[in-house]
């Protein structure tokens, strides 16, 4: 077979797929210990023309990829690279030389991938090769409640990292393939991202030390705005999702630093302790909102919770309004400077990636999948387990948060009061006086630069979106029906009909109440920053 030599006794496969690293990685050790590893990742065709993803993702993880195949080469065995589907592709290497063991890490993907998986499954079982999966994110598979789910996932950050194998024995006469293809040779179109941020451990462990030296101490306050929350945010959600690192690794840096933080004296702490407690609780959520899509990977496509499934209507993929959200043409300032800044990037913080979405779902009433889709699409630390249980949660189809109907003029006001991102991102405005910025159809006159009218009244739009929800939480059974979906996958630190995560106790409320922000009075309730 072309690229081995000669057949091996005893071949042991490590299979990367989004665990692009050498340290903490435990399949890699095992195999390490008992002998010669093949280190193999398949270029999947079949993957890479999926709705839910693009061209940045593969930029995201070739750079991780590039960076893995070094290491591994310094290790002593060169990482192998094949394009095709991965039961193929085994199917090869096993008729050449014969796979014994073949090692890989869990994946809580997206709904092809698991069933790629169960593929893989089926084909070693049939050519009885030992496959050995391994946890690397301290989500269960199979979990089917949440019953003591945070104790387990506490104790799986807490244990020790694996070490980076010493040395690695590569298989004899395995040649590695010459280049790693680009986005261009896997004939991925340019989905418009001009500033892709880079997804290996190399950029992740700067951007932890870049955090702790500084950078994150107005993590808090900064997050809540598009403007600084690229800078005070820790930016690793793009490392995360390639595997450069773990998150086991970057919880316990976290935990090192606050100790160290604790010690020293006031002035010389660099960033205050709240700032490092608000960082690693996102970093716990990863793994609740994880598992949430792990448990039940049909919440890709199905709502939580069945009377929203019911009420679902379709959105063509070339629907006006669609279209309009998507490429940043809604005639709504913020809104579209938001969409045009991830549109350029490939990043948004938190709160804007909610008010996206709420606004697909609310304001414009569009499918909850196919707008989620659009942004699975634009974020380049797209990551399913977080992705569609947010996509939902900001849709208000889970029956047990807190729907949350943002205003996108309060928010604009709010977040970039001097007008700053918006004028950026929306050119066509930037002549426009901040006290109109925001809501340029008041006035009257103004040249708005080709700027086009807003495709809805915001406020009509969100009181005929909070009617609809009303009545639909009003349905016979609907609450028995959310108890079912709390039991599965609400977090048991909060009381039921509540699972929106940083809530103090004492201020959860039994009973969920539509947070609306109807009125555009700017001053308005809004969740704290801590919030988002
Ligand atoms: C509709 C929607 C879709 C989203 N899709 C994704 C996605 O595909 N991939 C992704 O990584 N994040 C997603 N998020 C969560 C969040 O917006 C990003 O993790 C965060 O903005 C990434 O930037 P950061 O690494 O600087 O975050 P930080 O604020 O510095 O947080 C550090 C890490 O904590 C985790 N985290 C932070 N917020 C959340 C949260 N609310 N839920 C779960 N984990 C969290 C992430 O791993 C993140 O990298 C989504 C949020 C919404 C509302």
């Amino acid at each position: 077979m072309r690229g081995f030599a000669a057949p091996c006794s005893v071949i042991q496969v490590v299979w990367f797929k989004r665990d692009l690293r050498t340290c903490d990685h435990r399949p890699l050790a095992e195999a390490a210990a008992a002998g010669p590893v093949l280190p193999l990742y398949v270029v999947e065709p079949e993957y890479w023309r999926l709705a839910d993803v693009s061209a940045r993702h593969w930029v995201v993880q070739r750079s991780a990829l590039v960076e893995l195949a070094q290491r591994l080469a310094e290790l002593g065995a060169p990482l192998i690279v094949r394009v095709g589907d991965v039961v193929a592709v085994l199917d090869k290497i096993h008729a050449a030389v014969g796979i014994a063991r073949l090692l890989a890490h869990q994946e809580t993907g997206n709904l092809w991938t698991f069933q790629r998986d169960r593929a893989v499954h089926a084909f070693c079982r049939r050519q009885q090769i030992a496959f050995q999966e391994f946890n690397q994110t301290g989500v269960i598979r199979g979990r089917q409640a949440r019953d003591r789910w945070a104790a387990h996932h506490a104790r799986f950050i807490a244990a020790p990292l694996v070490p980076e194998p010493r040395r690695l024995t590569a298989v004899v006469g395995a040649k590695v393939m010459a280049i790693i293809p680009t986005a261009e040779m896997l004939g991925l179109p340019d989905d418009g991202c001009v500033s892709p941020q880079c997804g290996t451990r190399a950029t992740a462990l700067g951007l932890i030390e870049s955090f702790l030296a500084g950078r994150g101490a107005d993590y808090r306050r900064g997050m809540s705005s598009p403007l600084t929350g690229a800078s005070c945010c820790s930016r690793l959600s793009v490392a995360l999702a390639t595997g450069a690192v773990s998150v086991r690794e970057i919880i316990q840096r976290l935990y090192a630093a606050r100790q160290s933080l604790n010690e020293a004296p006031a002035p010389l702490r660099t960033v205050p302790v709240t700032a490092l407690d608000s960082l690693i609780a996102r970093l716990h959520w990863r793994g609740h909102f994880m598992q949430k899509l792990e448990s039940e990977p049909e919440l890709e496509i199905r709502s939580f919770h069945p009377v929203h499934e019911a009420a679902r209507s379709a959105t063509a993929p070339d629907d006006p309004m669609l279209i309009a959200w998507a490429t940043g043409q809604t005639g709504i300032p913020f809104v579209d400077a938001c969409m045009r800044s991830l549109i350029a990037t490939g990043w948004l913080n938190f709160r804007m990636r909610a008010m996206l979405q709420a606004f697909a779902s609310y304001h414009l009433g569009l499918d909850w999948h196919v707008s989620g889709e659009r942004l699975a699409r634009l974020f380049s630390d797209y990551e399913p387990g977080i992705h569609w249980p947010q996509v939902q949660m900001q849709s208000g189809q889970t029956g047990i948060n807190t729907p949350r109907i943002y205003n996108p003029v309060k928010q604009g006001h709010d977040q970039d009061p001097e007008g700053v991102f918006t004028r950026r991102w929306v050119p066509e405005l930037a002549a426009a006086s901040t006290d109109v910025l925001q809501t340029p159809w008041f006035a009257t006159g103004a040249d708005r630069g080709g700027y086009p009218a807003p495709i809805v009244d915001v406020e009509a739009a969100a009181r005929a979106a909070k009617e609809r929800l009303t009545a639909l939480r009003q349905t016979k059974g609907y609450r028995e029906a959310a108890l079912e979906v709390f039991q599965k996958h609400g977090s048991r630190k909060r009381r039921f009909e509540n699972d929106n995560p940083g809530k103090p106790a004492s201020r959860r409320k039994i009973a969920p109440k539509i947070s609306a922000q109807l009125s555009l009075r700017f001053g308005g309730p809004d969740a704290p920053p801590d919030l988002t």
